[in-house]
């Protein structure tokens, strides 16, 4: 409620501010995983397993197709992966530099992780996300598409660096392929290529020919579905199906669990920094249920 005997435009702009101050506190709100742990259990597993919700939805024959007890972490594990997230005086997580090639990329010894995907598929918004614990890093996410042009690199504390390669597709940079594939080729502490999908559109092209070039160098990789708020949940599990019987049946490195995520809900954004911090050797979890990955 607004004070009475304010002009009618003073009113709709407090109204409106108000408003946007909830979605604002809706949005944020579950960017720490404790926030994840109040919810009701059905929203909690929304949130924290998007794949395990989804594949509710399916026939009992159709559910053995999704693989989504691969990587399935405890909760426990899934707070405890969030302190390598959290910057604090002792964890510095920081934007360290960018480069356009490979001799200019700094020499790390820690484990690397890269992102790699379309302009517009939401690298930056899941960069953003992964990192809003450390809300001093600016990830810049642009309106234009390929505006990321050099590959960014971040360092988080004494754990891994994570790098933003440049989006490929619509007006990608001429020397995207040389820089990408030399950077996949030849970086010598990249423990894995997460490989962003949009879960709107599914595979599109330009995501083959990256596919392809994971394949070829045998890279591990994993595959991120995108933007998952976005779609109702009837076109979410006809992409799901799809990408997954793609990776069954076509890849040969890319891990069989998919994980979809929102920037928006931070839907599947906990699981994937549990994921990360195992991966790159800092958090030792149960989560590997039926299956080694193959480093
Ligand atoms: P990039 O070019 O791959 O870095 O993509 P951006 O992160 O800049 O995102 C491209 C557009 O998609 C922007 O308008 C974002 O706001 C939007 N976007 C990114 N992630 C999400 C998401 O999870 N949900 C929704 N609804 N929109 C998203």
């Amino acid at each position: 409620m607004t004070a009475p005997g304010l002009r009618p435009i003073t009113r709709k702009l407090l109204e409106l501010t108000g408003a946007l101050r909830r979605v604002n506190r809706a949005c944020s709100t579950f960017q720490t995983f404790a926030e994840v742990l109040r919810l009701p259990k059905r929203q909690m597993t929304k949130l924290a397993f998007p794949l395990q919700e989804l594949q509710r939805h399916l026939t009992p024959d159709a559910r053995l197709d999704l693989h989504v007890k691969i990587f399935d972490p405890s909760l426990e594990d899934i707070s405890k992966a969030e302190s390598v997230f959290t910057a604090t005086g002792r964890n510095r997580i920081e934007y360290l530099s960018s480069a356009v090639r490979l001799d200019h990329a700094p020499d790390l010894a820690h484990p690397e992780v890269c992102f790699i995907g379309r302009s517009n598929v939401g690298k930056s918004s899941l960069i953003k996300a992964l990192f809003a614990l450390a809300p001093e890093v600016e990830v810049r996410v642009s309106k234009k598409p390929g505006h990321t042009k050099k590959m960014n690199f971040f360092k988080v504390g004494k754990y891994f660096t994570l790098v933003d390669m440049p989006g490929y597709g619509y007006r990608a940079p001429e020397d995207f392929v040389d820089m990408v594939e030399t950077y996949l080729k030849e970086r010598r502490n990249l423990m894995r290529t997460f490989l962003l999908v949009d879960s709107v559109v599914g595979i599109q092209k330009t995501d083959s020919i990256a596919i392809g070039m994971c394949e070829e160098f045998s890279l591990p990789y994993v595959m991120v579905l995108t933007k998952i708020d976005k779609s109702s949940k009837g076109h979410l599990l006809k992409q799901v199906l799809q990408i997954q019987k793609f990776v069954d049946s076509e890849t040969q490195g890319c891990f069989p669990q998919l994980f979809p995520v929102s920037s928006v809900t931070y839907s599947g954004i906990h699981l994937l920094r549990c994921f990360i911090a195992d991966i790159t050797g800092n958090l030792k979890t149960d989560g590997f249920g039926q299956l080694e990955l193959n480093t």
